[in-house]
């Protein structure tokens, strides 16, 4: 990575820290996924059961995978060859988690996340529900506020991630979103964490890399 992109992650990914935790949240830099891969680990103790949010990011770092061989048990609805029926099971069962594992679609500089989704099962955890949550993001999701976030998750989070399910949204013709009423659309509930939510407890790690949408 070029030494000017690296300084760049490096303050835009420490100014989002100090503004999470000063909202409350726990959050940690690291410049890159070696560091914080260890750390996320080491957040879900062998034996824990890990619900997984669907995440791009999730999958690139194998946080799944990983958590699975220390002897975690793994809730995720995104594995192949389920049907309809264990999707949904396995969505409920992420609500109730001892570790919720979640990237999420923009990270302000006002210290805020913001998602949105089609079912609501990922936003509705990050809210209540599990013991703990673990958010990891790469520093390409940093804006400065929310209306960046909602442009960031219209231009690029959403589409991709309709490319990414295999979806047949406008968006996948467009390359951005036009707002569709289509019956598989994913973009029906938006959640700002502006504070921590009294009774979770939300980890964000940030990565001084581009991962995920
Ligand atoms: S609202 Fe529709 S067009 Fe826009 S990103 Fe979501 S699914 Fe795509």
């Amino acid at each position: 990575m070029d030494t000017e992109k690296q300084w760049q992650n490096e303050v835009l990914g420490q100014r989002a820290v100090a503004a999470l935790n000063k909202n409350n949240f726990t959050a940690l830099y690291f410049a890159g996924r070696a560091g914080a891969v260890a750390h996320i680990l080491d957040l879900a103790p062998a034996g824990s059961g890990v619900g997984i949010g669907g995440s791009r990011t999730e999958r690139v770092l194998e946080l799944g995978l990983k958590l699975a061989a220390k002897g975690c048990t793994i809730y995720d609805h995104g594995k192949e060859g389920l049907s309809p029926e264990e999707r949904l099971d396995l969505r409920r069962k992420q609500l109730v988690c001892d570790v919720f594992l979640s990237g999420t679609n923009a990270v302000t500089l006002e210290g805020e996340l913001i998602n949105c989704d089609g079912t609501g099962n990922r936003v509705a955890a990050m809210i209540f529900g599990p013991k703990k949550t673990v958010i990891v993001a790469g520093t390409n999701k940093i804006v400065r506020n929310r209306e960046e976030a909602d442009q960031r998750i219209k231009m690029f989070a959403a589409p991709l991630n309709n490319k990414r399910l295999g979806l047949d949204n406008p968006c996948v013709k467009h390359g951005e979103c036009i707002d569709c009423r289509s019956p598989a659309r994913i973009c029906n509930a938006t959640v700002i964490l502006s504070r921590r939510p009294s009774l979770s407890d939300i980890h964000v790690i940030l990565i001084g890399e581009d991962l995920g949408f």
